[in-house]
């Protein structure tokens, strides 16, 4: 295996609810590497660490996270040691989505909390989600992807929306395209929506990361809570009909609360807007089914009644 990244990514114009907006397709960077985790992992990617054997992380049993670092040891050729707090007893018996596939890349589970366990030697500790400082580095090379495409376009002010969970990607993102514009014409400003947590949390992860609040991304939200890896009847909605309008698959943790977020604000936030397709699609394979069988009425996309229901 070998990991030749697709940069830039491109962007594309769809239309969804009857509005443009532009599309980056972080989603194109790598078919084995959850695009967000592309970036985020990109500097361990690209350098060589001679003295390292193994990396060792913590997580969710499903995280887009665990799937890319299992491909990062894969082509580094060192272990992979990862820690959850459980593992359900039917993904046990019935491997699926990122969890199967980080199991075929080699990757050793421990039902085990990791606190507990001092860093060995020739070991790489990734925090959970890749929630670090290192993924600057990709980071700092969306936002130049964007601020070169935006000035080719002639676009002077941009607006870039993500959705996020840590929020990692969105506050380096955010300080990247400052430094990038400062003393320009040009202006990008970035928008996101907690998908893990509430606004509060996502603004302390801001702050452990970055504490001048000047560089943070703006933070929009709804007023219902959506509770991460729940299933909402609108979440399934609305990702159908993106499906069916713009032909793109998203991802169905992030991606429904941040085209429901971005809607909602679209009145009181003129556009452009740029939506950053962050992939986690493989992840898909496990919350579809689960999706199609709670709401059994509004899964065949084929069926022209029942899109016309879907819209009403
Ligand atoms: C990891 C991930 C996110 C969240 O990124 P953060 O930097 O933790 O905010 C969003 N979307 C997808 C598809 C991801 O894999």
């Amino acid at each position: 295996m070998q990991l030749s990244f697709n940069f830039p990514s491109p962007i594309e114009t769809i239309l969804f609810e009857g509005e443009r907006f532009f599309l980056k397709r972080d989603d194109l960077i790598h078919s084995d590497f959850s695009g967000n985790k592309a970036r985020k992992f990109y500097y361990y990617v690209m350098h060589d660490f001679p003295e390292i054997q193994k990396i060792v992380s913590s997580g969710s049993n499903q995280s887009n996270a665990m799937y890319s670092l299992s491909v990062l040891a894969k082509v580094k050729g060192w272990d992979f040691e990862y820690f959850v707090d459980h593992i359900p007893d039917y993904l046990r018996e019935y491997p699926q989505g990122n969890y199967k596939a980080a199991l075929k890349h080699g990757m050793k589970i421990r039902v085990q909390n990791p606190g507990l366990r001092a860093q060995g030697e020739g070991e790489l500790w990734i925090e959970e989600g890749g929630r670090q400082r290192e993924a600057d580095v990709g980071v700092g090379l969306l936002a130049e992807e964007i601020v070169a495409w935006q000035q080719e376009q002639g676009i002077n002010s941009l607006k870039v929306f993500l959705p996020s969970g840590t929020g990692t990607t969105a506050l380096f993102l955010q300080k990247n395209c400052l430094l990038l514009t400062a003393g320009r014409s040009l202006k990008t400003a970035i928008f996101t929506t907690p998908c893990v947590g509430d606004a509060a949390y996502l603004k302390k992860q801001f702050l452990e990361l970055e504490v001048d609040e000047a560089w943070h991304p703006m933070i929009l939200d709804l007023e219902k809570k959506y509770h991460f890896g729940k299933l909402y009847r609108e979440s399934y909605k609305i990702w159908l009909k993106l499906r069916h309008q713009t032909g793109v698959e998203f991802d169905l943790l992030y991606d429904p609360k941040g085209w429901m977020t971005l809607l909602a604000h679209l009145e009181l936030l003129e556009g452009p807007w740029l939506y950053v397709h962050q992939g986690g699609v493989l992840g898909n394979e496990s919350m579809l089914p689960r999706y199609e069988r709670k709401y059994k009425d509004l899964t065949s996309e084929n069926n022209r009644e029942q899109y016309n229901k879907l819209c009403e």
